[in-house]
């Protein structure tokens, strides 16, 4: 495909997006294809002979398009918000034309000095502390998803850790007090934390616990409950070493009890606090929502995901860490192919000893042009328009009897007793 041929396929393929999305509310949310539908409508193989962009493109609407969900159609309400924007896909645009897997500074200085600037940009956005700024010890880094998110941070807090409890032992006595030490590895989340924390820790090779939470507490985790949990590990001899905290968990949306678990914190400095935002995160450029970031500073590290409410194309997991050199120390190996004098400087930022693959993408591209397109009030109006969305909701559902008439009388009973002055009614 030359430049013509390109210009006139993108044009096209432009023309069809935009006819997408304004079609999209007369379409089908659910597709209604039955499993392997596709096969039996492509060919066995590739093409022997190249073909014409306009023959590949008719095999969208035609092919594709019956077995999509439409994710971003308003009448859309499964799983969770996932942004698409058209700045957002102008970044994917332009990130795809400058294809640069940009793992060192030095392979494209814009690339990793862009995605520096925009994380700050954004953390001051979301009223993190200054701590996860990049001009003090930590910074902010864009990964594929809250999970890799999880698993990166899950790495470095299990390095840290043995790093920490084999200091001044050196040689073979080090090495075997850390075989000991990783068979005793706990991570810990609530019992509303997403499973990405469960299955980071089968990734990382940890044990993993679940700290029960409760519904007079709103599901969330509480400074008590995290206590008890860590006292039971540590009877039973195991090293917990990492924990998950929600800011808005999946299933009920819980935010956890920041300021108690902060408190629990000093006493265990070891352990490795990570707040999961995955999705609520995003309401945080609201002033209203913001005293939630209070205690951040006692944690470190946050995630949370453009790609979900925030206007942003997936991918975009905004990750941010309190001690960069966490990371670093983690997963920093530097073979000769990857030396620079740049790099040899400590002057700049090279991104791979902050993920877990080499190569990267230029995700910054999107949330720049995001971030300039709606502005910081544009984003506000977004996310207050939501949430005026969900309270309308709520007040619609409220308003019908009839949903609630059987369970009326329905009181919830904490399985550890009767109901307390804390019990309340389930549709309450
Ligand atoms: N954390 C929370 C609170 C979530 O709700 C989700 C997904 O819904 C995730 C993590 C996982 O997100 P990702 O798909 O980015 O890994």
């Amino acid at each position: 495909m030359d430049s013509t041929k390109f210009r006139e396929a993108a044009h096209a393929a432009v023309d069809e997006i935009i006819n997408y999305y304004d079609t999209l509310p007369s379409r089908r949310v659910l597709s209604s294809v039955e499993p392997g539908y596709l096969r039996s409508l492509l060919p066995s193989g590739p093409p022997e002979d190249p073909e014409p962009w306009h023959e590949i493109q008719k095999d969208i609407e035609s092919k594709i398009m019956p077995g999509l969900t439409h994710w971003q159609s308003p009448n859309f309400m499964a799983f969770f918000p996932a942004s698409s924007t058209y700045p957002g896909m102008l970044g994917e645009l332009y990130s795809a034309a400058f294809t640069a897997p940009a793992f060192n500074w030095l392979c494209s200085p814009a690339i990793t000095e862009l995605e520096t600037v925009v994380l700050d940009w954004l953390a001051k956005l979301l009223n993190l502390p200054d701590c996860y700024l990049s001009r003090g010890e930590g910074g902010g880094v864009i990964q594929g998803s809250a999970s890799e998110a999880v698993v990166t941070v899950m790495v470095a807090a299990r390095e840290r850790y043995l790093r920490e409890k084999s200091e001044g032992l050196e040689g073979e006595a080090r090495e075997d007090k850390i075989a000991h030490l990783r068979g005793k590895l706990v991570a810990l989340g609530s019992e509303q934390a997403h499973s990405s924390t469960h299955k980071a820790a089968n990734i990382a090779g940890t044990r993993y616990r679940s700290v029960p939470v409760h519904l007079e507490d709103d599901f969330a985790l509480t400074g008590r409950g995290l206590r008890k949990t860590i006292e039971d590990c540590k009877a039973k001899g195991q090293e917990p070493f990492y924990l998950t905290v929600s800011l808005g968990t999946t299933s009920t949306c819980a935010v956890d009890c920041f300021e108690e678990i902060a408190q629990v914190a000093k006493d265990y400095p070891s352990i490795w606090i990570h707040v999961d935002a995955a999705y609520a995160g995003a309401a945080l450029v609201c002033g209203e929502f913001q005293h939630h970031t209070a205690h951040f500073s006692a944690f470190d590290s946050f995630d949370m995901n453009m790609h979900k409410w925030l206007l942003t194309n997936f991918d975009a997991s905004c990750l941010y860490v309190k001690r960069r050199r966490d990371l670093t120390d983690a997963l920093s190996i530097t073979p000769s192919y990857l030396r620079n004098t740049f790099s040899d400087s400590g002057l700049v930022t090279d991104y791979r000893d902050w993920q877990i693959p080499l190569g990267r993408r230029f995700r910054a591209m999107k949330i720049w042009f995001v971030l300039r397109t709606y502005g910081i009030s544009g984003l506000k109006a977004h996310i207050r328009h939501h949430i005026q969305l969900g309270e309308l909701f709520h007040s619609l559902i409220k308003s019908r009897s009839d949903l609630f008439a059987e369970t009326e009388k329905t009181t919830f009973v904490h399985p550890s007793g009767p109901a307390g002055p804390g019990a309340r009614s389930i549709h309450e």
